[in-house]
């Protein structure tokens, strides 16, 4: 696979080419692909070092290469031999007369910014002059779901308050079918392009603690171990930008704490389906954090929360099919902290565990976590996040160390319990 960029005006615009072995690897992918990125006030679209430019084309191309992925301009010596981090694929360019791109001491941060929770809490544990980054998604007629009106309202909302925030349209979603990001860290391709002009030193993501670490899933993973921090954290690195994570000790209950405790949280919304202020109430999304607000404030389960169950098909979807249904345990913390619901919220408890489960650890955060905020700001954030939520002690710790959920007969028979009440 063959990909090249050419900056006109406002844009920046990739193209790839691929080759026999990458339509056979992927066939619904095609001979030549574009995608692009723009400036949403008509400026002219900045400078970027060809190295950072480079892990952009990587980070959106790299699950559409089956073997080779030549970048088609030069980069420094020093980038290209941190890409072999990747095993999978080999990755050329054009030539290697470049100086490598020195990480910079500027003191300024950015963060990816979606408009939702998480990243709204991260930012609220960042220095006060982190510029957010939003990634507007380029319309089309195959998406007819996505709405972006509460996001730039969230925009809108912190440029109120004081912070400096970047819009930058991109079509990057559409070189997947279907629809969608082609590496989890493409949300940040965006920042990364402006990184050089706006002098940012780090770029830190608001992924929270169930991705991170694993608890969303089967088990718990100490994350620096994995394949994703090894090959994430050194491509950043090779282009001088710190890879930070400020809320990965934050599970997403500690992040609706956060949201509802600091005076940002308020710019947030989950759902992206709804207008701003009137979430959809039908996506798996509104699903979760409907449970959670009802865990943090009247601790009684709502007529809305159970006709959710009845009427939205994509919340029976994730909630009957997933094995384990994703975020499982912070579903048991909500359900577990209310009352009512009826026979579908009992068989609901008892599917994820509410009597078994400690999961008051889900409220606090996770001091180990600070390895993976960038060092210039960790200790900023770690008092933050010390003050609104408090650290987990030694036996929270060890709560969330040794979490597991197995699809396992006793889980079976507790799905085939909540299945017959839906039904019955
Ligand atoms: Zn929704």
């Amino acid at each position: 696979m063959r990909v090249s960029y050419e900056t006109i005006e406002n844009e920046i615009i990739f193209s790839i080419f691929s080759e026999k072995s990458d339509r056979r690897f992927n066939a619904k992918f095609g001979g030549h692909r574009q995608f692009r990125y723009k400036t949403t006030d008509g400026s002219t679209f900045p400078e970027c070092h060809p190295d950072r430019i480079a892990l952009v084309a990587i980070m959106n191309a790299l699950p559409f290469v089956a073997e080779k992925l030549n970048l088609g301009w030069e980069v420094s010596t020093e980038f290209l031999k941190a890409t072999k981090i990747i095993s999978r694929i080999k990755v050329t360019s054009q030539g290697t007369g470049i100086q490598p791109k020195q990480r910079s001491n500027s003191g300024r941060h950015c963060l990816a910014f979606s408009g939702g929770a998480d990243s709204t809490a991260a930012l609220a544990v960042m220095p006060l002059n982190t510029e957010p980054v939003f990634m507007l998604r380029s319309k089309s007629k195959s998406r007819s779901l996505y709405d972006s009106n509460a996001a730039l309202e969230s925009c809108r909302q912190l440029s109120l308050l004081g912070f400096r925030v970047h819009k930058i349209e991109s079509d990057f979603e559409f070189l997947r079918n279907p629809i969608g990001f082609p590496t989890d860290l493409s949300v940040s391709t965006p920042a990364i392009l402006i990184s050089e002009s706006r002098d940012f030193e780090t770029i830190a993501f608001g992924t929270i603690l169930e991705s991170t670490y694993g608890t969303s899933g089967k088990a718990y993973r100490n994350y620096t171990d994995s394949s994703h921090f090894r090959l994430w954290s050194t491509l950043f690195n090779a282009v001088g930008l710190g890879y930070s994570l400020p809320v990965a000790g934050v599970s997403e209950v500690g992040s609706s704490i956060l949201c509802r405790e600091h005076p940002i949280g308020r710019v947030h919304q989950s759902c992206i389906r709804g207008k701003w202020g009137k979430p959809c109430n039908n996506c798996w999304k509104c699903f979760r954090k409907i449970t959670i607000a009802a865990a943090l404030s009247n601790h009684e389960i709502s007529d809305d929360i159970v006709e959710m169950i009845h009427k939205s098909k994509e919340v029976r979807i994730r909630l009957t099919e997933d094995k384990p249904i994703k975020h499982e345990g912070v579903l048991a913390y909500s359900l577990e902290r209310c009352t009512g619901g009826g026979k579908e919220i009992d068989a609901l408890r008892k599917l994820t565990r509410t009597d078994i489960l400690d999961t008051g650890w889900m409220e606090n955060w996770y001091g180990k976590s600070s390895e993976l905020i960038d060092h210039s700001y960790r200790e900023e954030s770690a008092t933050k996040l010390r003050e609104i939520l408090g650290e987990m002690d030694s036996h929270q710790i060890l709560q969330l160390e040794n979490w597991s959920n197995l699809d396992d007969s006793v889980r079976n028979q507790n799905l085939e319990s909540f299945i017959d009440s839906l039904n019955g």
